[in-house]
C-alpha cells in the first residue's frame, strides 16, 4: 500500500477537526470545571508479571518475583553506632529496609533448575508466594522443572516446593541441600533443643522436605561433588549450616546464586559487619560476606540475590569502606554483554 498524498485539503480538514476537538473540550471544561478531565481514565492496579530475563552466555535466567516486604530493624545486628545511624536513616528514608523474595530459573537448554522456590504458604502473612504464578507467566510449568537446588532451609526460600497439604509442588524434580543443612533442620533431636522461637523453623523445614523424602527426589551433597555440568557449589557458611551458594558458568560468563548472603542490601553492603538475627552464626556469616564481597566486586560477577529488590540481579562495586548495587538494566533485546574488564 502507498502512503497516503497529504493534499491541501487533508490538510484543511485534518486543522478543522482539532479546532473541533478543542472547541470540545473548552465546552467540556466549561460545563464540568475547570479542573475536570475529558475523560478521567481508571487507574490499573496491576502489575506487569512478576519476571525477568537474563541472558548468561547460552544460559537463559529468569528471576521470579515471589513477594515483597519490609525487613525490620530490630532484625539487624551491629555496633551500636552503626544501628544508630540506620535508625536516624530510616526516620529521612522510611524504604531503606525493603527487600524482596526472589527465586530463579535457569534454562541451561537441556534441563529447567531452579535455584530456591520461593515461600508458598509457609511465610506469613501472605506478602511472599508468587512464584508458582511467576514461573506460569514466563512460559513454563511446575512440572516441567528438572532440579531444585536450594541455598538453604528457611520457609521463604523452600516454602513453594509443598503445599500445606504435603504435595510436590515440583512433581518431577529432584531437590538438592547440602548435607550439613539438611541434617540439621531435619533431625527431631536438634529440633527438641531448639529455643522455643526458633521452632516453627524446623517445622516448616520438615514438613516441606517431607514429600521429596518420601518420594526419594530429596538429595544431599557434602562437598563439592559435580551435580549439573558447569554449576560449582560455594559453601557460604553462617546464615545456617549449609548455607550453598550455585556459581553457573557459560562460555566465560558467571553467575553468583548468593542465598542469604545479604538480607537489607542498603545496610549491609555498606557495612559488611552487620548480621541478622536468623544467622545461626553470626561471626561466620559476617566472615563470608568479608571474604566473599572483595571477591565478587573485582571479578565483577554477576550476582542473584533472593532478597535485592528485584529482579534482584547486579554486581558489586566498591564504594568507600562498603559496596554499592549496580541493578541491571532494564532490556528486551538479548545483547552479548561485553566480557567483563581485566582488572
Ligand atoms: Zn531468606
Amino acid at each position: 500500500m502507498s502512503s497516503p498524498v497529504i493534499t491541501s485539503r487533508n490538510v484543511l480538514t485534518r486543522n478543522s477537526m482539532r479546532f473541533a476537538a478543542a472547541l470540545l473540550a473548552a465546552l467540556a471544561s466549561f460545563v464540568a470545571g475547570p479542573n475536570a478531565a475529558l475523560a478521567a481514565a481508571p487507574q490499573h492496579h496491576d502489575q506487569g508479571p512478576g519476571f525477568y530475563r537474563q541472558k548468561v552466555g547460552d544460559l537463559e535466567v529468569t528471576a521470579l518475583f515471589d513477594g515483597f516486604g519490609v525487613f525490620d530493624p530490630h532484625w539487624l545486628n551491629g555496633m551500636k553506632a552503626t544501628m544508630d545511624g540506620v535508625v536516624e536513616a530510616l526516620r529521612e528514608d522510611p524504604h531503606m529496609l525493603e527487600v524482596a523474595d526472589i527465586g530463579f530459573l535457569v534454562n541451561t537448554g537441556k534441563q529447567l533448575i531452579l535455584v530456591d522456590a520461593g515461600a508458598g504458604t509457609w511465610w506469613g502473612g501472605g506478602a511472599f508466594g508468587r512464584l508458582a504464578d511467576s514461573l506460569r507467566s514466563a512460559g513454563y510449568t511446575p512440572e516441567e522443572v528438572d532440579i531444585v537446588l536450594v541455598t538453604h532451609l528457611h520457609s521463604d526460600h523452600v516454602g513453594g516446593l509443598t503445599t500445606q497439604d504435603g504435595k510436590r509442588v515440583f512433581s518431577n524434580a529432584d531437590v538438592y541441600v547440602a548435607e550439613a543443612e539438611s541434617d540439621f533442620w531435619l533431625s527431631p533431636e536438634i529440633a527438641a533443643k531448639a529455643p522455643k522461637d526458633a521452632q516453627p523453623f524446623f517445622q516448616s523445614a520438615q514438613a516441606i522436605a517431607a514429600p521429596y523424602v518420601k518420594a526419594g527426589k530429596w538429595h544431599t551433597f557434602s562437598g563439592s561433588e559435580p551435580i549439573v555440568d558447569g554449576v560449582q557449589l560455594v559453601p557460604l557458611p553462617g546464615h545456617t549450616p549449609g548455607h550453598t551458594g550455585y556459581e553457573f558458568s557459560s562460555i566465560g560468563q558467571k553467575i553468583l546464586f548468593w542465598g542469604d548472603t545479604i538480607h537489607a542490601q542498603r545496610v549491609q553492603l555498606q557495612h559488611p559487619e552487620v548480621t541478622v538475627v536468623f544467622d545461626i552464626d553470626q561471626t561466620a556469616a559476617a566472615a563470608t560476606r568479608n571474604q566473599l564481597l572483595p571477591k565478587l566486586a573485582r571479578e565483577d560477577v554477576l550476582i542473584a540475590g533472593p532478597h535485592m529488590l528485584f529482579p534482584g540481579l547486579g554486581r558489586l562495586h566498591k564504594e568507600g569502606r562498603g559496596y554499592s548495587w549496580a541493578p541491571v538494566g532494564f532490556t528486551d533485546q538479548w545483547v552479548e554483554h561485553a566480557p567483563s574488564p581485566q582488572k
